[in-house]
């Protein structure tokens, strides 16, 4: 190739003189022209430059160029770019290249002739990044290896408060608080000389300064901009977390207001966040326990398995109770174990699903139901002995009483005639004497029977009711009662008891009446949520207020036995029964009006629940 013909071209063109370094390149590389800018320039000589292949002036590669010559033989527009004029002394120019392509006079192709205009790096940053900074979320700047502003976003000028044009060719410390400038520095070269991408300050606090002098808070991610010929710039994207951490913080508050310790791990397992009621549980401080793995705060023997539930939790997470049936133990700093109830809850946040643990220390309520078992078994204990010397009394009782009235029933009959009235007399007040003590020994011996392998089942009250009133027939007709009743629901009970209970309470209410007017009785049931509540109504002398209770007392008795006989154990029978069953009894009562007596039995469902 004649390359004196293209240098003619160009020669006597103003082109030589150009401000804009320009040069040529033939099809197979070589430089075949440059002017006197780009001479100046590299700072070679025409000579060191021309018939040099492209590569030892320009930072272009081969593909680069390869894609420009193809563009060039087919036609094709080609857009400016950048690249680096690379000069002598390792000298490195950033410019603008235009390529167009070099023909002859014939219109044949010789090769590309390229014009450089030098742009600052500012610009060559700016025109890059600009748009994509400008919409940006967070404050986005850009400093060189010296520290110093290059580039600033929007953003940056509304979270600091300075104009973009304060900022530039200043040092990124202006934007930091005082307390922080001492190590700044130190870590900014550290920086440059590892750079990668990361965030800044991990587990501290950062703070940025506004030009007011005010501080806030701020997350700093960093990285590094390496612009194509290797100059390395820092970029670092600045987030006012002000909010977020508002945020946490009532999150904290509301976290510390939990009346149970509350302990927040992700999902290796690891302790995110702890509440103070968890630092007084545990005896951990949260900063002690924050980062650590859970299994610190369980029992050696129970943390092997527990990686493998834990996992199981993520694959299902739902709020539930931990560990349902099973005792669970919690492991204090001090080495000391504690029963605990704990409840489980997934959180979702932005960094992934937590589980959020409600811990309560039991210690004290198991101390108390463990009291509460050892009393209820000392009163059961106490029962029985009562019941077992009830039932011995009053069974040794009967002997002697058979003796007396063996001798006293002797001594009227072999010398009954021969007696006096007064012996006659002491006599009879002997044998009803203890005809009554009999009375009262067979009901101390009956109530203490009450309740002595009972079996329930489920019984139709309905027919209960009519056995009683076959057992009383001739009473009722004696006293010329009106018995009416309800249908009558069924009961989970025992048949004897609940019989012998109705025929009580139907009893005093015809032995109770008025001296004028038949007796009359009502009985009803009345379904409540948890039970049925049956009503033995009468209208006969009433009750005083003030012995509405003690009449359910064994032996309390409010008349003389001359009036109303009766051993006082009645009542007291009933409400031996209506507790055996799970109920209540009470009564209402009007002197002179009647009484209705209540009781009620629980449901069969709820009769299970006790049993
Ligand atoms: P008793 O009937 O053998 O005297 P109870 O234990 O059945 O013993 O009753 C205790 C007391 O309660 C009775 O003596 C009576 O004073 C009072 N009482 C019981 N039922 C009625 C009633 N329906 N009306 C009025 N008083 C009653």
């Amino acid at each position: 190739m004649d390359y004196a013909k293209p240098s003619e071209y160009m020669k006597n063109n103003i082109v030589d003189l150009a401000n804009d370094p320009i040069f040529c390149v033939g099809l197979k590389g070589d430089v075949l022209y440059a002017n006197n800018a780009f001479v100046q320039v590299t700072g070679y000589t025409r000579e060191e430059i021309l018939n040099r292949p492209y590569s030892c002036f320009t930072s272009l590669t081969g593909s680069q160029f390869q894609q420009l010559r193809q563009a060039i033989l087919f036609n094709e527009a080609i857009e400016p770019t950048y690249l680096f004029v690379l000069g002598k002394d390792n000298r490195q120019v950033s410019a603008q290249a235009q390529f167009s392509p070099l023909k002859d006079g014939n219109g044949q192709m010789l090769g590309l002739s390229i014009i450089l205009r030098q742009v600052s790096t500012y610009e060559r940053l700016t025109s890059r990044a600009e748009d994509l900074l400008e919409t940006a979320p967070d404050a986005m700047i850009i400093v060189n290896n010296q520290g110093q502003i290059v580039l600033a976003n929007a953003q940056t000028e509304v979270l600091f408060g300075y104009n973009r044009s304060e900022l530039l060719g200043r040092e990124i410390e202006v934007l930091i608080p005082d307390e922080f400038l001492k190590n700044h520095k130190k870590y900014r070269d550290s920086y440059i000389g590892t750079p990668k991408t990361r965030a800044m300050g991990q587990g501290q606090e950062l703070l940025g300064k506004k030009k007011d002098g005010s501080t806030f808070p701020v997350e700093i991610s960093l990285s590094p901009l390496q612009v194509d010929g290797g100059l390395t710039f820092i970029s670092a994207a600045i987030r006012d977390i002000a909010y977020r951490q508002r945020a946490e913080n009532k999150f904290k508050e509301l976290l510390d207001s939990a009346p149970d310790a509350m302990v927040i791990v992700n999902e290796s397992g690891l302790i995110e966040l702890i509440n103070t009621q968890a630092e007084n549980v545990f005896g951990y401080s949260k900063s002690e326990l924050q980062g650590q793995a859970i299994e610190v705060l369980i029992p050696a023997r129970f943390a092997k398995k527990h990686p493998k539930h834990r996992s199981t939790f993520f694959t299902n997470p739902k709020l539930r109770p931990m560990g349902a049936n099973l005792e669970l133990l919690g492991l204090r700093k001090n080495g000391e174990e504690f029963p605990v109830e704990i409840s489980l809850s997934p959180l979702e946040t932005e960094e992934g699903m937590l589980v959020s643990a409600a811990i309560r220390d039991i210690t004290e309520r198991k101390k108390y139901d463990k009291a509460l078992q050892a009393f209820n078994a000392q009163l059961q204990n106490k029962n029985k002995e009562l019941e077992q010397f009830a039932y011995i009394a009053s069974h040794d009782l009967q002997e002697p009483l058979r003796t007396i009235k063996g001798f006293s029933n002797l001594l009227e009959s072999e010398f009954g005639n021969s007696l006096d009235g007064t012996a006659k007399k002491g006599l009879r007040f002997i044998s009803e004497a203890t005809d009554r003590m009999e009375l009262l020994i067979k009901g101390l011996l009956d109530y203490s029977r009450i309740g002595q392998n009972r079996n329930t089942t489920s019984v139709d009250c309905n027919k209960v009711l009519d056995d009683v009133k076959k057992d009383l027939s001739s009473l009722i007709q004696q006293t010329e009662t009106i018995l009416k009743s309800d249908q009558l629901p069924d009961v989970e009970g025992n048949e004897t008891e609940l019989r012998l209970l109705l025929q009580n309470l139907i009893t005093n209410g015809i032995k109770f009446r008025k001296e004028e007017g038949s007796p009359k009785i009502v009985i009803s049931a009345s379904e409540k949520e948890n039970n049925w509540t049956f009503s033995v109504q009468d209208n006969g002398i009433g009750i005083e207020a003030e012995y509405k209770e003690r009449i359910f007392i064994i032996f309390q008795r409010l008349h003389e036995r001359q009036k109303y006989e009766g051993t006082g154990i009645g009542l007291a029978h009933c409400q031996k029964i209506v507790e055996l069953h799970g109920g209540k009894i009470w009564v209402e009562s009007t002197l002179g009006v009647g009484s209705t007596f209540y009781f009620s039995i629980p449901k069969a469902e709820m009769t299970n629940k006790w049993n």
